[in-house]
């Protein structure tokens, strides 16, 4: 079949199947996705999945290609850096970025998928069909079977591709694997997570610096939380799923107040409802999921969090399924038939997403603890002023990922280990801070290992 041909099946209306179908359509194909939750038009956001998320540059750059940026950039609010709650009760602002325009920015999931939604239904050729669960898939047939939740009935669609955007724990992923069509690995981390909310003040204002993502690193575990609209913080406390300290241990209401009013004792006083809210939400799942290939011949492929699920330590899991949609609609441009497009895509990105994966679970540890320690704080002053020294050369892997769409995440994870060798070897010994480190050390070190950015 030709990829510049007819039309094309999505399933899953999340952030990467609406954005796609978006693609797809300027593209000349009719897109129909099938979705089996409601329509979260004209609804309130469901609870228990992230609120918020954070929005960078690589989402950003593709939003504007897709023509729904202008939308939503009312909804965005800017984060300059991480605002530490030190175990002292103190706090501190590590920055970002260092140019006016690095700043990460939280948004709304529900605003988001609404708005994506609108944008792609408005576009004649684009249809969504809410309440319609994928069930099953006939390789062999070329079938999929989808069932119309409202009414019970069972609705044969052909794989003529069908790209199934049905996100992390998605089902054609499952039954593909399960029929050894794919490879296909889902790795659970030990860690959960839990969504409280930080109220806004009696004013609707908000309780906090509304310009940070806030973080309370306790070694083992963390607290976060991300700015809403409407004054609130969405915060999440990750911690172990067993353990001596772990959700499986905080279940008596003495128990979870006395660990929050030990751990994170500012935020506990902006949540009066701290004990009840951590009684009645649920826990979430994280994990990362890896798939090879991302597609069976031209019948389905897999896109999105369906092929490459992240943990959400580097903010970056959306963003990334964005990028995939961009780079997917290039191989369209490039491939003259299906099975080209997918095997073009899974050839390009997925070195990509297996980075990002493997720095988004390096970040936990970063974000929960190395945060804190002085040498962290030393090498991450040192890596700003490198960049600033070498701009062409040197660039902060967290900026590399979170500002500077144009490098490739797998160039960003290359880089990086460099760059935290370099600066391990010129942070050692008796160099306590910037004023101590042997600049011209530096500039030899880097003009050998670190070849210019295009
Ligand atoms: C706690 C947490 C925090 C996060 N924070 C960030 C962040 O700050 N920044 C960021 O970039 N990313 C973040 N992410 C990641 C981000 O949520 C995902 O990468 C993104 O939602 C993936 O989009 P998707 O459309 O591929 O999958 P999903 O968002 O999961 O959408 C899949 C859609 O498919 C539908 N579906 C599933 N099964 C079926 C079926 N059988 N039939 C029909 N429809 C089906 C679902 O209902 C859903 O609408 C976070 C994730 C978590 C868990």
């Amino acid at each position: 079949m030709k990829a510049d041909s007819s039309a094309v099946s999505l399933l899953g209306a999340g952030p990467t199947g609406a954005l796609l179908a978006i693609l797809l359509r300027r593209r000349g194909h009719e897109a129909t996705l099938y979705e089996s939750r409601p329509d979260p038009r004209g609804r309130a956001a469901e609870s228990g999945r992230s609120i918020n998320l954070a929005l960078a540059d690589r989402g950003i750059h593709t939003l504007k290609m897709a023509g729904v940026f202008a939308q939503l950039e009312a909804a965005m609010l800017p984060m300059r850096g991480r605002l530490i709650h030190h175990e002292g009760g103190s706090t501190s602002l590590q920055p970002y970025g260092q140019r006016p325009n690095e700043l990460i920015y939280s948004i709304s999931r529900h605003r988001l998928n609404q708005t994506l939604l609108d944008v792609a239904t408005r576009q004649h050729g684009v249809t969504v069909h809410f309440e319609h669960r994928f069930e099953s898939a006939d390789f062999d047939r070329r079938m999929a079977l989808v069932r119309d939740l409202r009414t019970g009935r069972a609705i044969d669609i052909p794989m003529q591709p069908l790209l199934a955007t049905d996100g992390a724990g998605s089902l054609m992923r499952r039954q593909m694997s399960a029929l050894n069509l794919i490879e296909a690995h889902e790795t659970d981390l030990e860690h959960g997570y839990k969504e409280l909310s930080i109220p806004a003040d009696a004013a609707g204002r908000h309780q906090m610096d509304r310009e940070a993502l806030h973080i309370w690193p306790r070694g083992a575990y963390m607290l976060i939380a991300l700015p809403n609209e409407d004054g609130s913080f969405t915060a999440t406390l990750f911690i172990a799923k067993h353990g001596e300290i772990s959700f499986e241990s905080l279940t008596e209401p003495a128990t979870i107040e006395k660990f929050f009013s030990r751990n994170f004792p500012d935020a506990r006083r902006l949540m009066p409802d701290c004990v009840a809210q951590f009684q009645d939400n649920p826990i979430g799942f994280l994990g990362t999921v890896s798939a090879d290939p991302w597609h069976y011949r031209d019948a389905a492929a897999l896109i999105g969090d369906s092929a490459h699920a992240i943990v959400p330590f580097h903010g970056q899991g959306m963003n990334c399924c964005f990028e995939d949609c961009v780079e997917f609609e290039a191989c369209m441009g490039r491939q003259p038939s299906w099975d080209r497009v997918f095997e073009e895509f899974g050839a390009l990105r997925k070195p990509n997403t297996d980075a990002i994966a493997a720095m988004a679970l390096d970040n936990y540890l970063e974000m929960r603890d190395r945060v804190v320690h002085p040498q962290f704080q030393l090498q991450q002053a040192l890596s700003l002023e490198l960049e600033r020294r070498f701009p062409q050369r040197f660039i902060p892997r967290y900026s590399m990922v979170m500002f500077h769409h144009e490098i490739p995440y797998r160039t960003a994870l290359q880089r990086g280990i460099v760059q935290t060798q370099l600066l391990t070897e010129l942070t050692e010994g008796s160099v306590a801070g910037l004023a101590d480190v042997d600049f011209d050390r530096a500039e030899r070190e880097i003009l050998q290992r670190l070849a210019p950015l295009s």
